[in-house]
């Protein structure tokens, strides 16, 4: 069966935000008594009008329409490492509305965990993910640092891993690892919502600049929406490693052709920031290319790793706390042991950390 997205932006008439009740019915039928898990992209403590996060008014939409269904919603997420839980989800407005509607509010990193094999380790998901009955999956319309864009798939993938899963996901070939870990709730993931209301553009996930777009993307499959998301972004979804392995992988189609698109796509033409996409460099960060080269100790340098500025480091170490290898002493580096996750580059509150440039890369001591 086609996969169905809902585009509905300004142009649709009206507000879009009082609309999604519409279009989740036009996706699934949510049956009384069900156990629903709301899944928004609550990265960090930043406000929704940044870009990062997911418009909490678009939250209490959906939590609204669920109760009204008489099943039972609760809302799941793990902001990045370095970030407080509990200020994560004041600053943004999801404590207010799981008080407000007297409804759970649970941190993906407690709780009883199923362990899901991926190609290079194991990542731990919260066993209420397999158990419930259906998964709304919230993320924002955005670019990102290393992905290219973060929507739907990586909503999942890293927000319900726990922390040492992240880690293993980023060592590995993300673009494989991002959809294995995906494909173990896959059936779970029945609607895919996609929060344009404010997007962002460049460097994120929480760096970029927001996008006021004011449109909503409703799908039933993940891979199919983030592919038509692409599009909305002025990306070809075949051009996003992650993506095209999901239509690869059988996780959905990403051929806008065997999709159900409802409405019109608008080309907004986001700006995204500068990718590894070089021949040399898609064979080189292939993990068989790379164990190659690592064990020959050519001294090739392979992966894009972080430069920090030292004119904007004040030194606060937020930094540390989320680097599992230790390479970081602000302000230096230690490249011998960074392993090139780019964690780091979305926590660091004065944009002190970078991608490095191709000429860095090529003469950086370590590798
Ligand atoms: S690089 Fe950024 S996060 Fe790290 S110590 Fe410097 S300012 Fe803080
Ligand atoms: S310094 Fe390297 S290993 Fe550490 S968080 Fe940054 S990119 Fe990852």
């Amino acid at each position: 069966m086609m996969s169905k997205v809902i585009v509905r932006c300004a142009n649709s008439g009206g507000d879009v935000i009082s609309k999604i009740a519409i279009d989740i019915d036009k996706i699934i039928k949510i049956k009384k008594g069900e156990t629903v898990l709301i899944k928004p992209n609550i990265c960090a403590p930043l406000p929704s009008s940044t870009g990062a996060t997911t418009n909490p008014l678009l939250v209490e939409e959906v939590v609204k329409y669920v109760l009204g269904k008489s099943a039972s919603p609760s809302i799941i997420e793990s902001p990045i490492f370095a970030y407080d839980f509990e200020q994560s989800m004041k600053v943004t407005g999801i404590l207010e509305i799981s008080e407000r509607y007297g409804i759970p509010l649970i941190d993906a990193q407690q709780g009883e965990k199923r362990k899901v094999e991926i190609g290079n380790g194991v990542v731990e998901i919260p066993e209420i993910a397999f158990e419930c009955d259906t998964i709304i999956n919230m993320p924002v319309l955005k670019t990102h640092v290393q992905t290219k864009v973060s929507l739907g798939i990586k909503n999942i993938a890293m927000g319900l891993s726990s922390i040492k899963g992240r880690h293993t996901q980023h060592t590995g070939n993300l673009d494989e690892t991002l959809n294995e870990v995906t494909k173990s709730i896959i059936d779970k993931i029945r609607v895919t919502i996609i929060d344009g209301i404010v997007g962002m553009q460049g460097e994120g996930p929480t760096h970029g600049e927001p996008v006021k777009s004011n449109i909503i993307l409703v799908g039933d499959n993940v891979a199919s929406t983030d592919a038509v998301a692409c599009k909305v972004m002025g990306i070809n979804p075949a051009d996003v490693g992650h993506i095209k392995f999901a239509g690869k992988l059988g996780l959905g189609s990403i051929e806008l052709s065997e999709i159900e698109v409802v409405g019109e796509i608008p080309t907004l033409g986001f700006a995204i920031p500068p990718q590894e996409g070089s021949f040399i460099d898609r064979i080189t960060t292939h993990p068989l290319a790379s164990y190659i080269i690592r064990k020959t100790n050519l001294g090739l340098r392979t992966r894009t790793k972080p430069v920090l500025d030292k004119d904007l480091c004040d030194g606060c170490e937020i930094c540390t706390k989320v680097c599992r290898t230790n390479a970081l002493q602000p302000p230096e580096i230690d490249y011998s042991k960074c392993v090139g996750c780019l964690i780091c580059l979305e926590v660091c509150p004065n944009h002190a950390l970078k991608h490095e440039s191709t000429l860095h890369k090529l003469f950086r001591l370590h590798r």
